[in-house]
Formats: C-alpha cells, structure tokens, sequence
C-alpha cells in the first residue's frame, strides 16, 4: 500500500526564514569554476552572507581571492561526504567533481561525494530549515534516446560503465532530494545543468572547451574525438549561475533544464575555435572514450516558462572571453 498524502507544510520557523532580509547561503563546491562565479553573484547582494565548503579536490583557493578576508564572506576546508554542523538558510550543494577525467580518477569517492555528501547536506537542511538546491546533471539522460532532451525522459544510462559512478551518483542524489521532500518536507531544488563554459574552468581537465581553447592559444592541433559529430549544447557560465538563482529563489521543485539549446557538433566546435582563436591551427581526430552521448541538447520550455529564464549568451561570444581568462593563465598573448 502506497501513501499518497501531500507532503508536509513547511513549518512556520522554515517560511519565517524564506522571508527573512538576511540570508545566510552555502556554497558547496564553492571554490569551484561555475560555484566561484555563484558566489560572485551572490557577494554583490549586502544582505547575503556566503560561506563556502569545498575539499579543493578540484576548486582552488584562488577561484576566491576576491572575497577572502570579507566580513560577509567564509571558507571552511571541508569534505562534504563528512557531516556538517552550521547554520544556513539557503544551500547550493554543488560539490562533486564535473569533469569526466576527474569523477574518473576516483569512482568510488565520486559515489561517496554525491551519495553520502548529498545525504548530509539534506541532514543539514532538514536540522535548520533551510531551502537546498542541487546542480544535477544532463548525464542523468545517459546516451538519450529521446531529443532534445525534456525533464519527463527517464534516460538511458548504463549502470556499471565508467561513466556510471557520475551520472548513477546524481540519479541517486535526486532521489534522495525527492525523498527528503516527501518524508521530512524539505524544500527542495534540482537544477539539470548542460555542459558549461567560461572563465575559471581548469585549463587541463580534458573538458572539449577548455581542452581546444588551450590547444589552440599554445598553438596545439585541436582533439576532436571520433567520431566527431557527437554534438553537445555549451551554456556560457553567467546565464547558468542566472539560471540557478531564479530556480532556487522561485517556487517549483524542478528538476529543470538550464542550459543553452545551441547544439553543435565537436567538429563545428573546432572550426569555431580556430576561426575565432587561432585560423592557424590543425584539426586532427583521436579515439574516443567508452559510453560517450551521440547527442545532447536541452529542452528549456520548463525553464522559459517557470523560471522566465533563457540564456543570452552565444556561443561565439562567449569564447572569446574565455580566451582572455586562460591566456592570462597560460601567459600567452594573442599574436599581433
Ligand atoms: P568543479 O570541479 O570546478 O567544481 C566542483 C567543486 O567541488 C570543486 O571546487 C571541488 O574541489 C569540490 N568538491 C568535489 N568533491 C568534494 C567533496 N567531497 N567535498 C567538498 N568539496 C568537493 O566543477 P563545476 O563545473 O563547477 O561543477 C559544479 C557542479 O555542477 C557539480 O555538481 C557538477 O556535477 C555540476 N555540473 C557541471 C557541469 C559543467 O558543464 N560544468 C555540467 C553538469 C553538471
Ligand atoms: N547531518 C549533517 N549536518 C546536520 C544534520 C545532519 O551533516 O546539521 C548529517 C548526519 O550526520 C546524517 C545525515 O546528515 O548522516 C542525514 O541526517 P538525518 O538527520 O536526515 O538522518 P539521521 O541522522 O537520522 O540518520
Ligand atoms: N571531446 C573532444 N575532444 C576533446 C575532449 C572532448 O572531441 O579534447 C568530445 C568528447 O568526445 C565528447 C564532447 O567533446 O563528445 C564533450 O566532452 P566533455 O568531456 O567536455 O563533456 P561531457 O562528455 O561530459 O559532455
């Protein structure tokens, strides 16, 4: 026998603190690329308080150096898959590794770090009260059999690929967030990001953006993988963080899709970058990795109407200003 009772109203210490002027947000993951740009975001509103929590796995310290020492501002060296005692109104859980080399180099702490690190963030918000969001994934849509890829499709993942402990670890971290909200009424978020660019991504963490963007300034032929026209949809890192904002300050659950519909294939993406980067520059083909998607592209209708959000920037806008960020990096200026 199923309950179907509604799940609980919030408690009025929980709706007190919604309305509350000041907000104390954390920020898992914080000294990461898209979590660093959030915190940016949320610095410049005086009545926040940010404190982010991030184990640097792959974030650093300086993603942050521009709010260190701020009176509003706090960082703690913490691993989420331990338990966290703060207090928080607000909390966006985006610790996990997001690059397929990464979430790959240790499988069983990638499982950890979205199981046991998404439970204790729901512990958290279930002891204060507070409203959690949760940065999932398009890879919960595994190799979609569905395109463009709409919240309702269910996917199509492989449960024990080497993919698996990402994209299973975040269907699990969603569950988990669902289940929370059911039994114990937390107030829940689930944002779907698609693949993400811009500034502060970490230069060699094998991403196709970043990888041809460094490619093409060290003057390196461009990777394109077989078979190359696998496509996928690249949402500049500003519209995202909008996009999280709107979700975790407005009133519907998700999950939803945020990311840029813009699809493109990983040859077209090549061209685009030596045409815009470096006209110099080869192009060669490499092999590929197991259980890459053939396709990727979201649907954003849930997005558009729910939120009133929709990216603004394109994709050949936005390489060029990832370009001045990992020259700056690389220390290579653009030849005259
Ligand atoms: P990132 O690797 O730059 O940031 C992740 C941050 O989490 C890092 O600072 C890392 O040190 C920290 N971290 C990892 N494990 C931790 C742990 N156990 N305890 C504490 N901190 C830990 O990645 P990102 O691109 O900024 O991604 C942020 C979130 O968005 C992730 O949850 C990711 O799954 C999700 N996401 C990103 C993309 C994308 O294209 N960038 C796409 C889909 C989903
Ligand atoms: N938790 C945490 N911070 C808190 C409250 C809980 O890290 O402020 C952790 C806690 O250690 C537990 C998890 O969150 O492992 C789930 O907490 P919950 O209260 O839901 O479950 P229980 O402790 O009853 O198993
Ligand atoms: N890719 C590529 N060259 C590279 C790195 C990746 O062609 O140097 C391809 C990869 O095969 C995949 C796509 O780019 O089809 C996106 O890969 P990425 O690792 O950036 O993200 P994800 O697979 O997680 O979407």
């Amino acid at each position: 026998h199923v309950s179907t009772k509604p799940p609980p109203e919030p408690s009025p210490l929980r709706k007190a603190k919604f309305f509350q002027a000041n907000m104390r947000i954390l920020v898992t993951g914080g000294a990461g690329f898209i979590g660093s740009h959030l915190v940016d975001k949320l610095m410049q509103n005086e009545k926040n308080e940010v404190i982010v929590v991030d184990n640097y796995f792959t974030g650093s310290k300086d993603n942050l150096k521009q709010w260190i020492g701020h009176p509003r501002f706090e960082l703690i060296r913490h691993d989420v898959t331990e338990p966290l005692l703060i207090e928080v109104d607000q909390i966006y859980h985006l610790a996990c590794p997001a690059s397929p080399i990464f979430y790959k180099y240790n499988p069983v702490k990638t499982i950890k770090t979205n199981v046991i690190g998404t439970l204790n963030m729901l512990g958290l918000a279930k002891r204060t009260g507070a409203r959690i969001l949760l940065t999932s994934t398009s890879e919960v849509y595994g190799d979609p059999l569905m395109h463009p890829q709409d919240e309702t499709y269910w996917g199509n993942v492989n449960p024990i690929g080497v993919r698996s402990c990402y994209d299973e670890g975040k269907r699990v971290a969603e569950t988990l967030m669902f289940d929370y909200h059911r039994q114990h009424g937390i107030e829940i978020r689930i944002a779907r990001i698609f693949n993400t660019y811009g500034p502060r991504m970490n230069i060699d963490d094998g991403r196709v953006v970043s990888n041809f963007i460094a490619q093409a300034i060290r003057d390196e032929p461009l990777t394109v993988q077989l078979p190359g026209t696998q496509t996928r949809s690249f949402c500049y890192v500003s519209d995202m963080v909008d996009g999280l904002m709107r979700l975790m300050d407005g009133d519907n659950t998700g999950p939803i899709n945020i990311g840029n519909p813009g699809e493109f294939t990983m040859l077209e993406l090549a061209e685009n970058v030596k045409e815009l980067i470096n006209p110099e520059v080869k192009i060669m083909t490499v092999e590929n990795t197991p259980d890459d998607p053939r396709q990727r592209k979201p649907d954003i209708t849930k997005a558009k109407e729910l939120l009133g959000w929709e990216p603004k920037v394109k994709l050949r806008d936005g390489l060029p200003l990832m370009e001045e960020d990992f020259r700056g990096r690389l220390g290579i200026s653009r030849k005259k």
